[in-house]
């Protein structure tokens, strides 16, 4: 099954994307973790990342398009993958597309978790503060407010892309963990 987990930053994509993964046999491929460990490691890509990353903005879409490309070819992607956190903007979408196109894989469903904003904020700065590795850069009141800004802008129009061709699935991100795993399972028997 190849799918994509589409929400805004603190929807529970993360989350529900490693229980699917699990339940399924996929493997979830998240940028952002990517991108996370590119920064730690300060590669090229990481060092071009970090001050994007922080202030909440996106990294170049030929970066995130590249990490994706290499990675959907490796033998534990073979059983079906779960992309969370990309694509973030029509033109990640259309470059997936031909991507996949080339590749002779199709997408089985677009999950889409949506979630109130007042909702995203106050579960973002629990999660800042209850992080053990420690809170993350770019989760910070003012980058958060940013990220949610570039969600609406750029992100948003990627569901109505995949809307046309018919396999958005938009679930209610805003109950239980649990329900919203039981509906995920169940939007895509
Ligand atoms: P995330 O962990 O998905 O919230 O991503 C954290 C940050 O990584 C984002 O705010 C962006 O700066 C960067 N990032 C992750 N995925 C992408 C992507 N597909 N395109 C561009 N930037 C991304």
């Amino acid at each position: 099954m190849k799918l994509i987990f589409l929400g805004p930053p603190g929807a529970g994509k993360g989350t529900q994307a490693q229980r699917i993964e699990e339940a399924f046999s996929l493997r979830q491929l998240s940028t952002g973790d990517m991108l996370r460990a590119a920064v730690a490691a300060e590669t090229e890509v990481g060092l071009l990342a970090k001050d994007i990353m922080a202030r909440g903005d996106l990294v170049p879409d030929e970066v995130v398009v590249g990490i994706i490309a290499d990675r959907i070819d490796q033998p534990d992607c073979a059983n079906g993958f779960i992309l969370d956190g990309f694509p973030r903007n029509l033109a990640q979408a259309q470059a997936l597309d031909a991507m996949l196109l080339e590749k002779n894989i199709a997408l089985d469903a677009v999950i889409e978790l949506a979630v109130d904003s007042e909702v995203l904020i106050g579960r973002i700065l629990k999660r800042a503060a209850e992080s053990v590795s420690g809170p993350r850069a770019d989760d910070t009141e003012e980058a958060l407010q940013h990220r949610l800004q570039v969600y609406e802008q750029q992100t948003a129009p990627v569901a109505d892309f995949y809307a046309g061709k018919g396999i958005l699935r938009t679930l209610d991100g805003m109950q239980e963990m649990d329900e919203v795993t039981s509906q995920i399972k169940a939007a895509l028997r």
